[in-house]
């Protein structure tokens, strides 16, 4: 069996250091480029199966890799972001990056996104009608809801909004791309819809809807289906 390849785009040689090792003793390739030209250029020559992609390169911003990477690959990518780069971080998730990381991480959580990632490209190609994780199922084929074997009854919209998030378990999703899907084109800007039936997605499936196990708020971007 082949390794999947990872390219790493990042010029922060301490970090590097930190991440070429923790990628590669989980049985994963990978390569390393120092800056957006070499990033899109070792894309387009080797493909990767993951890119993981600094936003603060020294040549370009890493939204430009990220751009040239999807005008031909569908292929994820998960950006690496420092705090203050917030506003860049959820402008490359609605431009097609799978996920974030926001230094500092640790390898747990680094190899957590990138299984994540991974798996979820493998169910693109059969995927899985049912999602069933800590207590929640999920029947995407039946429509049907559960909690602990106990069926839930969801309106329309919830259950829109939850299959949203089933469909990206384990990945973030935007409010941006929730609102899009759920309420269709145009209604990027009502976000108070999103927390109105964020609410009640807690209220009718969370044991303690305060503190959410199943729908976890990331804050500033969207919201994670927990799936570990
Ligand atoms: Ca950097």
């Amino acid at each position: 069996m082949s390794q999947p390849l990872i390219l790493v785009v990042e010029d922060e040689t301490s970090l590097l250091r930190f991440l070429v090792p923790s990628i590669s003793t989980q049985g994963y390739q990978v390569l390393t480029a120092a800056t957006a030209a070499q990033g899109i250029s070792m894309a387009r020559s080797h493909n990767p199966e993951l890119v993981l992609l600094d936003l603060g390169l020294p040549d370009a911003d890493g939204l430009t890799v990220l751009s040239e990477i999807r005008s031909w690959s569908r292929r994820p990518v998960i950006i690496i972001s420092a705090r203050h780069q917030e506003r860049e971080k959820v402008r490359a998730l609605d431009l097609g990056a799978d996920d974030y990381l926001t230094k500092p991480f640790g390898a747990a959580e680094l190899l957590a996104r990138i299984r994540v990632a991974l798996r979820h490209v493998a169910q693109k190609a059969t995927p899985e009608a049912v999602f069933d994780c800590n207590g929640l199922r999920v029947d995407l084929e039946r429509r049907e809801v559960s909690v602990h074997g106990e069926n839930t009854r969801l309106t329309p919209i919830e259950y829109r909004l939850l299959e949203a998030l089933v469909r990206r378990a384990g990945r973030v999703a935007t409010q941006q791309q929730l609102l899009s899907e759920v309420w269709g084109p145009g209604s990027e800007a009502q976000n108070h819809y999103l927390r109105i039936y964020m609410a009640q997605l807690r209220k009718k499936l969370e044991a303690d809807p305060n503190r959410p196990a199943f729908f976890l708020t990331e804050p500033g971007v969207g919201y994670r289906l927990n799936s570990e």
